[in-house]
């Protein structure tokens, strides 16, 4: 399988792009872990990766979405992301998450990208706003890779999207990205009514053959005010997630993602780590996408980035109590610990709906990626690695696995 992907690597990337992945996401991404972790060390948290959703505003309804799409459009403006991202640069931060509503809908979003030269995007979109036009320019940006969601097939695509058209017009734009030869991904957020269809090899294939370089599957997360409970999914569907990615890894020429899992199969939830944090289209810090309650935010300039962060009573609970619930994610476990954390710092709503603490107190416990029983390490000798340098659970569950 490496000698596959070595060779669609060499015959199918563009090498201007590929060099930038390798030296601003590669290389650079690196060594923002290894400060993150020295940081970790002091006892400071600030996380090496940050997820930004620069905008409210989507073309799309989908069904689960938790962002307030329909609402007055917000969005962080140039000076506010370049003044963020340059305060994350000073302490060693080259790769950002870019997210919405969606993204392209944010008419300064290119000329923030061509900004950081140094820094590497990977922007999460329905690829539906993906001109040839665009595609064109974010390969002349370099810097960038569009991973684009696909939920289903046609019919499914326009029943979770509430849109016509839905997977021809995401696959246009995806195909615009492939033709400009972007390091282009895809994702899903696998539910009951697509799992059967995307967690397969036959889809896997499929987009090896279209040239997508990389796939991640997300698991359903009933939330927000249109939560459709009845697409989340079973234990064993998780389990079931789990390993066909650790299979596929050493089998298929595809890189695959997961932000769930060490390389020994420990569950572990990014937000609880430490190592990355969310910051919604109203500026508010936030643990994570689904957590739309923050304390501080990128607008109050009264002190810098770092400190705002690392000063973070309200993250700083939130991290210690996650970690000390659960492996997984407390979001759908614990709802109820994290509505204590939440009035515990007076941490405000940040939506423009003002029901996310309803919605909290509505939400039934269930089970989330972590799974006591049936620990998946990873298979490939290459995750096994790159997990264990970088991506892992950094020491936060230290109490929870002594107990
Ligand atoms: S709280 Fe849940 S949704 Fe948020 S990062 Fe952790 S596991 Fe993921």
């Amino acid at each position: 399988m490496y000698l596959k992907m070595a060779k669609r690597v060499v015959l199918e990337t563009d090498k201007r792009l590929l060099g930038k992945f390798i030296l601003n996401f590669g290389w650079r991404g690196m060594q923002s872990v290894r400060k993150f972790k020295k940081r970790l060390q002091k006892g400071e948290y600030f996380p090496a990766f940050l997820y930004i959703s620069i905008i409210n505003s989507c073309n799309l309804r989908c069904q689960g979405c938790w962002v307030d799409v329909a609402s007055k459009q917000e969005k962080i403006d140039v000076d506010a992301m370049n003044r963020m991202i340059d305060e994350a640069k000073e302490v060693g931060n080259r790769f950002f998450g870019i997210l919405g509503g969606e993204p392209f809908m944010h008419k300064e979003l290119l000329p923030i990208l061509r900004a950081h030269p140094e820094c590497y995007f990977q922007v999460f979109t329905n690829g539906q706003l993906i001109t040839d036009s665009i595609a064109a320019e974010l390969k002349d940006i370099g810097n960038t890779t569009p991973l684009v969601s696909v939920e289903g097939s046609e019919i499914i695509s326009n029943e979770r999207r509430r849109g016509k058209n839905v997977y021809q017009r995401t696959m246009a734009g995806l195909q615009n990205c492939l033709k400009h030869k972007l390091l282009t991904g895809v994702c899903t957020s696998l539910c009951q009514t697509n799992i059967d269809d995307l967690l397969c090899e036959e889809w896997i294939d499929r987009l090896i053959e279209m040239g997508v370089m990389y796939t991640w599957y997300h698991t359903y997360r009933p939330v927000g005010p249109d939560a459709n409970e009845q697409l989340s999914l079973t234990p064993e569907q998780q389990l079931k997630i789990r390993k066909f990615v650790v299979e596929m890894r050493v089998k298929k020429p595809i890189a695959i993602i997961d932000a769930y899992y060490d390389h020994d199969g420990k569950a572990l939830c990014p937000a609880a780590t430490g190592i990355s944090h969310h910051i919604s289209p109203w500026g508010g810090i936030e643990p994570c996408p689904i957590i739309q309650f923050s304390k501080e935010s990128i607008h109050d300039h009264s002190k810098p980035l770092k400190e705002r962060m690392e000063e973070s009573v309200y993250l700083k609970d939130f991290r210690e109590t996650a970690a000390g619930a659960t492996r997984g994610c407390i979001v759908l476990e614990r709802p109820d610990l994290l509505k204590e954390v939440i009035e515990r710092h007076g941490a405000a709503d940040g939506t423009a709906r003002g029901t996310a603490m309803k919605e909290l107190e509505a939400m039934v416990p269930r089970p989330s990626q972590y799974n006591k029983a049936e620990q998946i390490p990873e298979k490939s000798f290459v995750y096994r690695i790159a997990k264990k340098l970088y991506f892992n659970d950094f020491g936060a569950y230290r109490d929870l696995d002594s107990k």
